[in-house]
């Protein structure tokens, strides 16, 4: 696997890092196969997060019988206030079952008063120097899809690594943070590489080889297959960037995706009326891409509430950093998900 440097830290990171969101879809046993296949095929950067139920514990246990030092341990919180952050950081130091966890990170800043909130006396920053000093943290970091906040971040200083969604569709980064936080020599973590699912298997080769030909750090594809786990770690060895056609073709797919594409940010949640809409659109994104109609409206008996519950308040799209017009899609998730009468 190759390996890239982890920004100032310096610490060296394998390319394609895990990402551990899809782990809590595995009982314990699966989990524990799936991440000790990624350490053994080099990976050696897993990422959780607190809001991701099981997944730091899952992480815990599979790694626990490797040495301390072969891997990095990133996580992070929601938690925006000193108290909040010491005690959630405890809580992972907890759940991985470790006295120090590498990297803790702010998890998906996106508002200027949140960033402002976490710099402030008494606030998020202040909770994770005091584990830092403690010895509970090593590093600092921030992630979030909003990169114009991001780019604010970045020059505060105050990060040594930044998380944020970079593929074929959603590019922003590329202009102006990714720049930007090379020249603060800050770590970069992709997230999202293959925009949230919008990428099915038969494109996830292409879309982790385009990420490769960028500065960034490490690449995090959630994994919860040892199948999806050879083939991402086989990119990583390979480290074969898309030459000119394959990239055409990449691009050519991403065209299909259309303007009405959700990037799974979860920014338009809470639903007032419960919806999960980024769900919804990755069901009806098997259903309308994949040719996946009878699973997509199977898997939809088991949502709890339908797109059918949508009273068009419009709450979610003034949320919408994408500008989605989430009501009509909805209505027509809906439709495709119903079903044939
Ligand atoms: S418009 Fe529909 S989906 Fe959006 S917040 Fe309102 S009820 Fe929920
Ligand atoms: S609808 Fe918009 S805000 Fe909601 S998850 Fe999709 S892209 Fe994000």
């Amino acid at each position: 696997m190759i390996t890239r440097r982890l920004g100032k830290l310096g610490w060296p990171v394998s390319v394609i890092g895990f990402g551990g969101i899809p782990v809590q879809r595995c009982d314990e046993t699966e989990a524990i196969r799936v991440i000790q296949a990624a350490f053994r095929a080099g990976v050696n950067f897993f990422d959780s997060a607190r809001g991701y139920t099981d997944s730091e514990k899952k992480i815990g246990a599979a790694l626990k019988e490797y040495p301390r030092e072969q891997f990095i341990l990133a996580s992070k919180s929601m938690a925006r206030t000193a108290e909040g952050m010491l005690a959630e950081i405890a809580k992972s130091r907890a759940d991985f079952g470790v006295a120090t966890i590498d990297l803790y990170q702010f998890h998906n800043v996106r508002l200027p008063e949140e960033l402002a909130r976490i710099l402030a006396p008494g606030g998020a920053l202040e909770g994770a120097r005091e584990a830092q000093k403690r010895g509970w943290v090593r590093a600092l970091g921030i992630t979030g899809h909003v990169t114009d906040l991001l780019e604010k971040a970045v020059v505060t200083g105050y990060f040594a690594t930044c998380q944020f969604p970079l593929n074929v569709v959603e590019n922003r980064a590329i202009e102006r943070l990714l720049p930007a936080c090379r020249e603060q020599n800050m770590g970069t973590i992709v997230m999202k590489p293959l925009a949230g699912g919008a990428f099915g298997p038969q494109w996830a080769e292409k879309a982790l080889r385009y990420l490769l030909a960028f500065p960034v750090s490490v690449i995090i594809p959630g994994m919860d297959s040892v199948d999806q786990v050879a083939a991402n770690c086989r990119l990583g060895e390979e480290a074969k960037p898309l030459d000119p056609a394959e990239e055409q073709e990449l691009l050519a797919f991403a065209q299909t995706l259309g303007q009405q594409f959700c990037r799974r940010c979860e920014y338009c949640l809470p639903c007032p009326e419960g919806i999960n809409i980024p769900l919804i659109f990755l069901l009806d994104g098997y259903w309308s891409r994949y040719n996946l109609e009878e699973w997509a409206v199977d898997r939809y008996k088991n949502v709890a509430v339908k797109a059918e519950a949508c009273v068009q308040c419009g709450r979610c799209e003034e949320r919408c950093p994408y500008d989605l017009p989430i009501r009509e899609m909805i209505t027509r998730a809906g439709r495709h998900l119903q079903g044939p009468a």
